[in-house]
């Protein structure tokens, strides 16, 4: 059911296009992120729902009602910023409270609601704390239960963890997904950060240069990248050049080595380029393990992530990446070795944009 849609949504900053054209539909409860490199208009997106900016064109509506004519206060919208924007003089309580007391709400509802926002982000016992005795993570989270408490329709998150230290940022992403499904709200998430957009949205817009180069679940999005630009940020992968042998049966070379791919090549003829995209993880050297295709080549380097091994082997002109998953009997090969990487022809994608 369709709840939140955008359509034609267009910005321009004085000549600057950053928005072109840009059309979704975001689902009732749906947690849907936008990811993107600095400067792709993902925030300028986010703004637009919010009201603080105007489209330059196109229309947004929630629920089935036109936002355009309404100024943010209007919108029944709750938002948190990257940097914790709580009132300096206000304690925790006070700040859960402020839209409810600007929106006129009775003391004893206030009182009600905040209690229960408290208990949500589990800080009832720092209801008297003011936000300079607070760490960024706690602060965040008043942050969030200020937004959630007047019940806003859809909440907005602007790179909400980005200021925060890497475990906490973990941590508080999962309570964010837990809050969110909990109340079942509809929620837009801001972040250039690739894993925190897969490990917790229902669906990722990937953004490149103010248009959506892909909008699919976390899944679509890893596994079938629509364009080189997609499968290059999202995930660590490699990107192969290799020449087309014979285009009616599927069969292209790396170096010279032939293989049999699944997908079929399409509109290209023998001896044209194509783009092949392989995930590391993909592929295994261990004899037999996998496939039904594989590259031999030579160990270049070796680098030890812990709970994996990320190897680069040279095969022609290409420098494939493999990891070997760390655990007993694992002996990583050495600089120079010769090995031979197996995996299933589907694992390679063709990438056509
Ligand atoms: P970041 O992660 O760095 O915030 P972003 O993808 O969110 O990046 P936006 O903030 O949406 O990017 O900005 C998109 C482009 O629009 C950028 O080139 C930015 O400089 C420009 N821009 C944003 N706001 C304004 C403004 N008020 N006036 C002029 N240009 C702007």
């Amino acid at each position: 059911m369709s709840f939140l849609t955008l359509s034609n949504i267009q910005k321009s900053f004085g000549p600057v296009q950053v928005v072109k054209d840009f059309n979704m539909t975001i689902d009732k409860g749906e947690f849907v992120s936008f990811l993107g490199p600095s400067g792709c208009g993902k925030t300028t997106i986010l703004r637009m729902i919010a009201g603080f900016e105007a489209p330059s064109g196109g229309s947004i509506t929630i629920g089935g009602k036109s936002q355009t004519n309404l100024k943010p206060n209007q919108r029944n919208i709750g938002m948190v910023f990257q940097a914790y924007a709580l009132f300096p003089n206000m304690n925790v309580a006070d700040n859960v409270a402020f839209g409810l007391k600007v929106a006129g709400k009775p003391a004893a509802e206030i009182e009600a609601r905040v209690k229960e926002m408290l208990g949500l982000i589990k800080l009832d016992h720092l209801a008297e704390r003011y936000p300079y005795q607070m760490s960024g993570g706690q602060q965040q989270r008043v942050a969030l239960a200020r937004a959630l408490a007047p019940k806003p329709q859809v909440l907005l998150l602007d790179e909400p963890l980005s200021a925060l230290d890497a475990k906490i940022r973990v941590s508080l992403r999962e309570e964010i997904r837990m809050i969110q499904q909990q109340l079942g709200i509809t929620t837009v998430f801001v972040t250039h950060d690739q894993e925190e957009a897969l490990s917790i949205s229902d669906r990722i817009v990937v953004m490149n240069a103010g248009r959506a180069d892909q909008i699919g679940t976390p899944f679509e999005i890893y596994n079938k990248p629509a364009t080189r630009f997609v499968a290059s940020f999202v995930g660590t992968l490699n990107l192969i050049e290799a020449k087309v042998v014979d285009t009616a049966a599927n069969r292209i070379s790396i170096g010279d080595q032939g293989i049999t791919l699944r997908e079929p090549l399409g509109a290209v003829k023998a001896g044209d380029t194509v783009s092949l995209a392989l995930r590391p993880e993909a592929g295994s050297i261990a004899e037999g393990a996998k496939g039904d295709t594989a590259l031999t080549g030579t160990v270049i380097a070796s680098n030890f992530l812990g709970s994996v091994i990320r190897t680069r082997m040279k095969v022609g002109d290409a420098v494939i990446s493999f990891d070997m998953f760390n655990g007993p009997g694992l002996v990583p090969p050495a600089v120079g070795e010769t090995v031979t990487l197996r995996f299933t022809a589907s694992d390679l994608l063709i990438i056509r944009e």
